[in-house]
C-alpha cells in the first residue's frame, strides 16, 4: 500500500545504472530514489553574488565572477597539455585552466566573449587562478537549475568524483528524481500540524532543500524537515513512555513511615535544598501514582544526590520494599555504601555491599538476607544486575552515573519482579536540554541546579607553562597546610605513546619537585593493573600520600575530602565538560578548593574559550551549553552510542527552538489521542506500527 516509484532502486534511475548504484550504496548508504533525496546539500552558493576579481582570496570557498575571456592558449608539453584562458573584468584579471577536456574547451570557451564563471580561488606564485570553473554564458539563459540563486552543494566522495557524481553530478540525480517522482512524495505528518507551524508539505520541503526558490523557500523547507526529523524522534519516545506507564504498574509508596521520617527529622544534620526538596518531592508523586516511575536525576557534582537517593530509599523502605544502588565501579560501590552508613549513622535500616570481591561465603549469606528481606538497601556493582541475585522484593533501583549504564541493562533490572522495580537514574554529567530531551526524552528529568549553602566555589586559575615553577610553590604551600593534590594529565587514544612519555616526564619531575620522604605520590593510570591502581588509590583515600599523579581514570567519582587541589596539565586538550568533571573532584571538604589548569603558550581560539569558561563558571549547566556550541552534541558524553548523532538536518545546538515545538506538539497529540485512533492522526499510527516492524523510516512515504 506504501510502495511507491520512489523505492525504485537507484541503478533504475536515468543517468545511474549499475556501477554507480553500486559506488553509490558503498560510499553514502544510498540504495533508493528516496534514499538519495534524504542526501541533502550541505550548503549552497549564493549565485546572485559576484566577486570582482581584486576581492578574490584563497580562504574564499566557491566563488562567482563576471569576466571577458581576453586571451586563450594551449600550454606544455605531454601530461602538462592544459589550457589557459585569462579572465578580465574592471578590477583585474586571473586565469582559468583545464587539464581535461581540452577539446571541449577549445571549441566552447571563446576569446572575446563575457562568462559566468564559477569556482575556487588558488593562488600560486601571486597570481589568482580558478581550475576546471564551470563556465556559464552571459545573461543566463531561462533554465531551472540555471536561474538558481542558490546553488546546491553536496558531500561526495573521491571515488563517487571519479564517476562523475560529484556535487554537481548528484545534482542532476537529484533534479531527475524530483523531475520524475514529485508528485509521488508522500506526507508523512498530519496536515492539521503542518497548518498549525504554517509549515510546507513534504514534497514541497524536498523541492525546496535541494533547488532551493529562494532563501525564504530554503528556510521554511530546512524547518519543515528539522520538525520532521525530531518530531518522529520524540513520538516514538514519548509512545514507549506511555506504553511502558499502561502496560507496567508501579508499586505503590502510598505512606511516608518512621523510617524516613525518623531520618529527616533525627538524623539529618544538615538543611536541605530547595531543589533536593523539589526533586524529592517529585519523586514522592512518581511513585504513588501506580505507574512505573523511570526518573533521571541530573545534578552538579556536590549537588548532594546522595541524600536524595537515599532518602527514596528509605521511602521504598517505608513501604515494605527493598532498594538497591548501583555504581559503575567497585571502587565507587564502596564509596557510596560508606556514605550511605555514615549518613544513616549506623541506624534504622541494614545497607549491605555487593561487588566482584564479595568472598563465595559472604555472598552466600548475602542471598539468603536478600531473600528473606533482612537486607532493606543493598550497594554494589554490576554483580547485583546477575540473575542468581533475588530481591524478596525489590521495588527501587538507583543507578548512579547513568552512562555506563545503558537501556538494555535498565531493562534486566525489570525482569527482576513482575511489576519493575522505579528506576532513578542520578548523572553528575549535566547535559544540555535538548540532548536530555533527545537522549533520555523516555525519561521524566529533575534537576538538582542548587548547591547546598555555605560551599565555598571551587577557585580557578589558568597558568601557562612558563609559571610552573609558581604552580610547585602553591603546591607545597597547600601540602604544608595539610591538603593533597591531584595532578592529572590526558590520555587519548590517538596520541597514546606520546601521552604515556609525558606523563612519565611529569612523573619524574614531579618525583624531583616532591623527594621523598618528606612527599609521597601515588600514581594511577590505565595501563596499570587492576590490584595496583586500587593500592595507590587507597594510599591516597588513606591521606598516605599528598600527591595523586593519574591519567583521567580518576575521572568517575572518587571522594577524598581533603583534596583540595586539582592541577590538570595540558588542559587545552581536555573538552569542557571533561574539565568540570575533573575539577569536580575537590571542593568537597570545608576548605578552600583550587584548579589549576596548566597549558602551553599557543592556544587555539576554542582552547582559549574553553580555558577561560573554566575560570569564569562553576556551573555545570552553563558549561555543558557552552560545550555544545562549541562542539555539536556528537562529543558530548553519551551520546555516542545514541542515534542522536544520525540527525541529518536538525542540530541540537542551534534547533532548540523547534526541538521544543516538535516535543510539545507530540505531548498534545498524545494527549488527546492517546492511541492515535483518530482520522487525523491515521499517519502516526502507520508510522509507529511499521517502526515496531522494523521498517525503515523512509519506506513510508
Ligand atoms: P553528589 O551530588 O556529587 O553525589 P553528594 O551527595 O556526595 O553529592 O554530596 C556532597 C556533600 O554535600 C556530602 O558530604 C553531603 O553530605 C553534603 N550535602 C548534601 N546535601 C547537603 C545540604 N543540603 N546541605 C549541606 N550539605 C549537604
Ligand atoms: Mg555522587
Amino acid at each position: 500500500m506504501f510502495a511507491s516509484s520512489l523505492d525504485t532502486a537507484i541503478e533504475f534511475l536515468k543517468g545511474v545504472g549499475p556501477k554507480r548504484a553500486e559506488l553509490l550504496q558503498k560510499e553514502l548508504g544510498i540504495f533508493t530514489c528516496e534514499n538519495l533525496l534524504g542526501h541533502f546539500p550541505f550548503r549552497y552558493i549564493d549565485r546572485t553574488r559576484f566577486y570582482k576579481i581584486n576581492e578574490l582570496d584563497p580562504d574564499l570557498p566557491y566563488v562567482q565572477i563576471l569576466g571577458r575571456v581576453t586571451s586563450k592558449e594551449l600550454v606544455g608539453e605531454k601530461h602538462k597539455r592544459r589550457i589557459v584562458a585569462r579572465l578580465t573584468d574592471d578590477t583585474g584579471s586571473i586565469d582559468l585552466v583545464w587539464f581535461q577536456s581540452l577539446k571541449w574547451v577549445d571549441e566552447n570557451v571563446m576569446k572575446g566573449k563575457v562568462y559566468i564563471v564559477f569556482g575556487k580561488p588558488a593562488v600560486f606564485n601571486g597570481t589568482y587562478s580558478i581550475s576546471h570553473p564551470e563556465l556559464e554564458n552571459y545573461p543566463r539563459p531561462a533554465t531551472v537549475t540555471g536561474n538558481l540563486t542558490l546553488q546546491p552543494v553536496y558531500h561526495s566522495t573521491d571515488k563517487l568524483k571519479k564517476s562523475f557524481l560529484d556535487s554537481k553530478g548528484i545534482q542532476k540525480l537529484q533534479a531527475a528524481i524530483l523531475g520524475q517522482f514529485l508528485r509521488e512524495i508522500r506526507e508523512t505528518i498530519p496536515l492539521y500540524i503542518l497548518e498549525k507551524y504554517k509549515m510546507p508539505v513534504r514534497s514541497e520541503a524536498l523541492l525546496n532543500i535541494h533547488f532551493p526558490k529562494n532563501p525564504s523557500a530554503l528556510k521554511h523547507a530546512e524547518r519543515r524537515l528539522k520538525f520532521e526529523e525530531l518530531f518522529f524522534i520524540q513520538l516514538q519516545m514519548l509512545h514507549n513512555k506511555q506504553q511502558r506507564e499502561l502496560r507496567f504498574k508501579g508499586h505503590l509508596f502510598g505512606v511516608v513511615g518512621d523510617r524516613l521520617n525518623s531520618f529527616y527529622k533525627d538524623i539529618l544534620p544538615f538543611e536541605l535544598t530547595d531543589a533536593q526538596k523539589r526533586v524529592i518531592k517529585e519523586i514522592r508523586v512518581d511513585t504513588q501514582r501506580g505507574i512505573q516511575m523511570n526518573r533521571l536525576v541530573q545534578g552538579d557534582v556536590g549537588s548532594g544526590k546522595t541524600v536524595v537517593a537515599l532518602m527514596s530509599m528509605l521511602l521504598a523502605n517505608d513501604n515494605g520494599y527493598q532498594a538497591c544502588m548501583m555504581a559503575p565501579t567497585e571502587i565507587l560501590a564502596r564509596q557510596h555504601y560508606e556514605s550511605l552508613t555514615a549518613l544513616l549513622k549506623g541506624r534504622l535500616v541494614n545497607v549491605a555491599i555487593l561487588t566482584g570481591s564479595t568472598t563465595k561465603k559472604q555472598r552466600t549469606q548475602l542471598h539468603e538476607k536478600l531473600e528473606s528481606g533482612e537486607i532493606d538497601i543493598l550497594v554494589g556493582t554490576h554483580a547485583l544486575i546477575e540473575d542468581r541475585v533475588v530481591f524478596k522484593n525489590l521495588g527501587l533501583v538507583v543507578i548512579d552515573e547513568q552512562h555506563r549504564f545503558g537501556v538494555e541493562q535498565r531493562a534486566r533490572l525489570w525482569r527482576k519482579n513482575i511489576i519493575p522495580p522505579h528506576i532513578l537514574v542520578m548523572t553528575a554529567t549535566p547535559i544540555p536540554r535538548t540532548l536530555a530531551m533527545t537522549l533520555y526524552g523516555d525519561l521524566d528529568v529533575s534537576l538538582i541546579d542548587e548547591l547546598p549553602a555555605g560551599r565555598k566555589p571551587i577557585e580557578t586559575k589558568h597558568l601557562y607553562e612558563g609559571q610552573r615553577l609558581r604552580m610547585f610553590g602553591f603546591m607545597k604551600e597547600e601540602i604544608a597546610k595539610g591538603r593533597q593534590i591531584y595532578v592529572v594529565y590526558p590520555l587519548i587514544k590517538e596520541s597514546e605513546k606520546l601521552d604515556l612519555l609525558h606523563l612519565e616526564a611529569g612523573i619524574e619531575q614531579m618525583s624531583y619537585q616532591f623527594p621523598r620522604p618528606q612527599y609521597q605520590i601515588s600514581i594511577v593510570h590505565g595501563k596499570m593493573s587492576n590490584t595496583d591502581k586500587q593500592f595507590e588509590m587507597q594510599q591516597f583515600i588513606d591521606g598516605k600520600s599528598q600527591i595523586m599523579v593519574a591519567t583521567t581514570v580518576i575521572e568517575v567519582g572518587v571522594n577524598v575530602p581533603n583534596a583540595s587541589v586539582m592541577v590538570i596539565e595540558n588542559a587545552e586538550r581536555f573538552g569542557l565538560s571533561q574539565l568540570h568533571q575533573l575539577r569536580g573532584r575537590v571542593g568537597r571538604g570545608a576548605e578552600q578548593s583550587f584548579c589549576i589548569l596548566m597549558s602551553g603558550n599557543k592556544l587555539s581560539k576554542e582552547g582559549k574559550l574553553r580555558l577561560e569558561t573554566m575560570v569564569r563558571t562553576n556551573n555545570g549547566f552553563e558549561i555543558s551549553e557552552i560545550d555544545l556550541q562549541l562542539r555539536g552534541p556528537g562529543d558530548i558524553s553519551g551520546t555516542q552510542q545514541s542515534g542522536v548523532l544520525e540527525l541529518k538536518l536538525a542540530d541540537l545546538a542551534k534547533d532548540q527552538l523547534i526541538l521544543q515545538e516538535a516535543r510539545n506538539t507530540v505531548i498534545e497529540i498524545l494527549g488527546e489521542d492517546p492511541r492515535l485512533e483518530l482520522p487525523k492522526n491515521s499517519l502516526l499510527k502507520t508510522y509507529l506500527s511499521k517502526k515496531s516492524r522494523g521498517i525503515a523510516f523512509d519506506k513510508i512515504s
